[in-house]
C-alpha cells in the first residue's frame, strides 16, 4: 500500500467498523457502559474529528483525547517568559505558527509583536539558524516546544551553531516528552482507560518499546497508530482484539514509518543535547516528574536560559476563570461541555489552549461540527 488513498477506501473502512462493532459486542461495550481508548496524539485527534470516526466507530467504543498537543499543555508563565525574552534589546525571537496565538497570563507572542517585539515565524531552528547567520548583531532565539518529533531537529541546530560557533544564536527549551505524562494518567485512580492508541510520528524518533511499562505495569494494550482513517480502525480493533483475549501487549500498527527502535541519529542527537529536568509543569496535568528536557551544560553558550538568565520556574497554575481544559485534557470532559466552549472561547478568541492550536481537542471539536453544537 503506498497511496493515501488506499488508506482511506470506504469499503475497507466499513469492513473495519463492521468487525470493531463484532469485538465491542463481544466485549459486552455499550454506550451506558463504554470502552475507553485514549488517542494520546493530538494529530490523532485531528484524524478523528476530521473523518468522523467517534460518530462512526460502535456506540460502546468512546475516544479520551490525550495531552499530545505539545502547545496545548505549554504553561503559561513559560509564554510569559519568552515574551520577556523577545522584549530584550536586539533580541529576535522565532517560532511555529501555533505557538505564536498561545495566550500567556498577559499577551500571546502574537500581541507582543503587535507591541513592538521582534517575534517572527520559521518553519524550523534551521530557518532561525539561517536568519543567526544573516544578522550576526542581533540575538536570535528559537522558541523551542514540542514532543519528541521536533526535539531532535533542535539539538541538530544546537549542534550546528556549535560547529559553527555561532554566538547569537540560542534556543529557549520547552521540549517535552510522551511516556511520563501516560504513566502519571496512569497512576491517577479517577481515570478509567482500557486501552491507547500510541502516537505515529514520536514512535518514529523513540520506538515502540518506550511505552513498555504500559502493558508491563499497568497491564492496558496500546497500539502504536498511523493517521489515515483506515491506520486509526485498525488500531481501535487491535486494542479491542487484545481486550477480548486478554492481552496487553505494545503493537504496532503504524510498522510501515515507525521502526522498533525508532531512529538512531535522531536519539543520539537528543542524548547529546538535551538532559532532563527533574519535572516540568504542564498546563492542565500539574507537575510530572522527569518530563522535560533542557539544555546540557556542554552547549550553555547556545541556551536561551542561561543566556537570559531566565532558568527554569514554571510551577503549575490556575486555569483562566472558567477554562475546562484540565478535565478536557484528562478525559474528565468533552469539549462541548465546557461552558466557555463557542461563547468564552473560539479558535478566534481562545480562552484555553487547547483551542489556539489546530491539534487541540477543543479546536478539533470546533472545527469539525462543534460550533454547530455550540449553537
Ligand atoms: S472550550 Fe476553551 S476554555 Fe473550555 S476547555 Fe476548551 S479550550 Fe479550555
Amino acid at each position: 500500500m503506498k497511496y493515501a488513498s488506499e488508506f482511506r477506501d470506504p469499503k475497507a473502512a466499513r469492513a473495519l467498523l463492521a468487525a470493531i462493532a463484532g469485538r465491542a459486542d463481544t466485549i459486552g461495550a455499550t454506550k451506558e457502559n463504554p470502552i475507553h481508548i485514549m488517542e494520546i496524539c493530538g494529530g490523532h485527534t485531528h484524524s478523528i474529528f476530521r473523518y468522523g470516526l467517534d460518530k462512526l466507530v460502535h456506540e460502546g467504543i468512546e475516544f479520551i483525547h490525550g495531552p499530545g498537543c505539545p502547545v496545548c499543555v505549554l504553561p503559561r508563565s513559560r509564554v510569559d517568559e519568552a515574551i520577556e525574552i523577545a522584549r530584550r534589546p536586539g533580541v529576535i525571537l522565532t517560532t511555529f505558527g501555533d505557538a505564536m496565538r498561545v495566550p500567556g497570563t498577559r499577551l500571546s507572542l502574537l500581541q507582543a509583536k503587535a507591541a513592538g517585539a521582534d517575534v517572527r515565524m520559521v518553519y524550523s531552528p534551521l530557518d532561525a539558524l539561517a536568519l543567526a547567520r544573516r544578522l550576526p548583531d542581533r540575538e536570535v532565539v528559537f522558541f523551542g516546544l514540542g514532543f519528541e518529533t521536533t526535539t531532535p531537529s533542535t539539538a541538530l541546530a544546537i549542534q550546528q551553531a556549535a560547529r559553527e560557533g555561532l554566538g547569537n544564536f540560542s534556543v529557549f527549551c520547552n521540549h517535552i516528552t510522551v511516556p511520563e505524562p501516560i504513566r502519571a494518567l496512569l497512576g491517577d485512580p479517577d481515570m478509567v482507560l482500557h486501552g491507547f492508541i500510541g502516537p505515529g510520528h514520536v514512535s518514529m524518533v523513540i520506538g515502540v518499546h518506550p511505552y513498555d511499562f504500559i502493558a508491563q505495569d499497568f497491564g492496558k494494550p496500546i497500539v502504536v497508530a498511523g493517521f489515515e482513517p483506515t491506520d486509526l480502525l485498525q488500531s481501535v480493533l487491535m486494542v479491542l482484539d487484545q481486550i477480548a483475549e486478554g492481552r496487553a501487549e505494545v503493537e504496532n500498527q503504524y510498522a510501515r514509518v515507525v521502526p522498533e527502535h525508532g531512529n538512531p541519529v535522531s536519539l543520539a542527537a537528543i542524548a547529546d543535547v538535551y538532559e532532563r529536568r527533574p519535572s516540568f509543569a504542564w498546563r492542565g496535568l500539574g507537575e510530572i516528574d522527569a518530563s522535560g528536557l533542557r539544555v546540557r551544560r556542554a552547549y550553555a553558550a547556545f541556551d536561551a536560559e542561561v543566556k537570559f538568565g531566565i532558568g527554569y520556574g514554571a510551577t503549575p497554575e490556575p486555569e483562566p476563570e472558567g477554562c475546562a481544559c484540565g478535565a478536557v485534557m484528562t478525559g474528565r470532559m468533552k469539549p462541548t461541555a465546557c461552558p466557555q466552549f463557542g461563547k468564552g472561547c473560539t479558535p478566534d478568541m481562545p480562552l484555553g489552549a487547547l483551542m489556539v492550536s489546530s491539534e487541540g481537542a477543543c479546536a478539533a471539536y470546533w472545527q469539525y461540527g462543534g460550533m454547530r453544537a455550540a449553537g
